[in-house]
């Protein structure tokens, strides 16, 4: 016992520096070990609902207050979307399309909506993970185009400086804010369509893409069943400024880390998807327990899950994506209008280019007013990271 105080009065030490750099939890910051421990600490800060409740709070918070959310002005609440190239397909409509984040900043993504009619739809936010012009890859277009099929209003959405959301670069100081607020902005998109449900709001992504969901639902209950996929790690933080660049886990006055920070989503709907291949490896034993814990205080137990595939790697393949299928398909009340043979069977989606995907071209030119430049946006935005 004095053994295991000390390590996590040693790891504890470390946060009180103050400073930005200080509080940062970043990549592999703890061993297996080490988490394995921590994960018994936090589970000593709590022990009902209420206990858990406080907790719950200063996690938020600490969130909030890390990514600097709080001090992004309120600047515009249009969107002035630009939607063109509407295609039916096999049971589902592609679209591109733009949003305004905030004057002079572009979400570039492509809507993915039924081809049956009904007057409100469900809605999935699906950011991506990292990777070259991974909105126009394999994984995401299945995963998009079958959801929609169901039912679903899908927005598949660039993270910063991938693909056409080149106006910053990727690896920018206030990456993990920008991508969080253009979340949000999708969400508040979705939500003011007429044809969407706003009860019937979902999100998922792979990697990185998962870090984008599980830190949207915690902070946002708007996100009604949440479907992180092969991220949520009690040793890993997320490797890239867009995940841990930014003091989301650690105050002067709180410690935390992903786990929790998926725990957040409770009562809600929450799948864990994970894998032997990764940081993830370990969920069934480590993370899952932890999370269903939390849940059990809102007699919850039956709304979290996990699939775990040991045999597989880090990505967001077929076999995951079905997890998720049959996941939402239950939480969301989706239609189970998928080719099904031992299997769902993707074939009925049309694979369409980089270019058929844009939503800037020269026919549709991006805006006069974009912001270029990672100065010129934090500086319209009067973000400034904390020394
Ligand atoms: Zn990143």
């Amino acid at each position: 016992m004095k053994l295991f105080l000390s390590i996590i009065t040693t790891m504890f030490i470390s946060c009180t520096i103050f400073g930005q750099d200080a509080m940062l939890c970043t990549g592999h910051y703890w061993t297996e070990d080490e988490a394995n421990l921590v994960m018994k600490k936090f589970a000593s800060e709590w022990d009902d609902l209420e206990s858990w409740e406080e907790r719950a709070k200063i996690i938020r918070q600490g969130i909030i207050e890390g990514m600097q959310l709080d001090k992004m002005p309120l600047i515009s609440e249009k969107f002035n979307p630009i939607i063109h190239s509407s295609r039916e397909m096999d049971g589902y409509i592609v679209e591109n399309i733009a949003i305004e984040s905030f004057p002079g900043f572009y979400i570039t993504g492509n809507l993915y909506r039924p081809t049956f009619e009904q007057e409100k739809y469900a809605a999935i936010l699906s950011p991506h993970g990292h990777g070259a012009n991974k909105r126009f890859t394999d994984d995401i277009q299945y995963r998009s185009a079958v959801l929609a099929r169901m039912g679903v209003i899908v927005f598949s959405y660039d993270m910063v400086g991938y693909a056409e959301s080149d106006q910053v670069i990727h690896k920018m100081p206030i990456a993990l804010l920008l991508q969080t607020y253009n979340s949000k902005r999708v969400l508040d998109y979705l939500i003011s369509r007429p044809d969407v449900d706003s009860e019937r709001i979902g999100m998922t992504g792979g990697s990185g893409g998962g870090t984008q969901t599980f830190m949207l639902t915690a902070i946002d209950d708007r996100i009604k069943v949440s479907v992180p996929v092969v991220q949520v790690s009690a040793h890993f933080f997320g490797g890239c400024v867009c995940e841990s660049g930014m003091p989301v886990h650690k105050s002067a006055n709180h410690q935390s880390n992903n786990v929790e920070i998926a725990a957040l989503s409770a009562p809600r709907p929450l799948l864990l998807i994970s894998d032997g291949g990764d940081w993830t490896r370990n969920t069934p034993r480590i993370e899952y327990p932890y999370i269903q814990n939390v849940y059990a205080l809102y007699n919850a137990e039956h709304k979290v899950e996990n699939v775990h595939l040991p045999l597989e790697r880090h990505n967001y393949g077929f076999s995951k994506r079905t997890a998720a299928y049959n996941f939402f398909q239950h939480h969301l009340k989706l239609r189970f209008n998928i080719p099904y043979d031992n299997g769902y069977n993707e074939d009925f989606v049309t694979m369409l280019t980089p270019e058929e995907l844009k939503v800037f071209n020269e026919e549709n030119p991006r805006p006069n007013n974009a912001l270029q430049g990672d100065q010129v946006v934090m500086e319209y935005l009067g973000i400034k990271l904390k020394n």
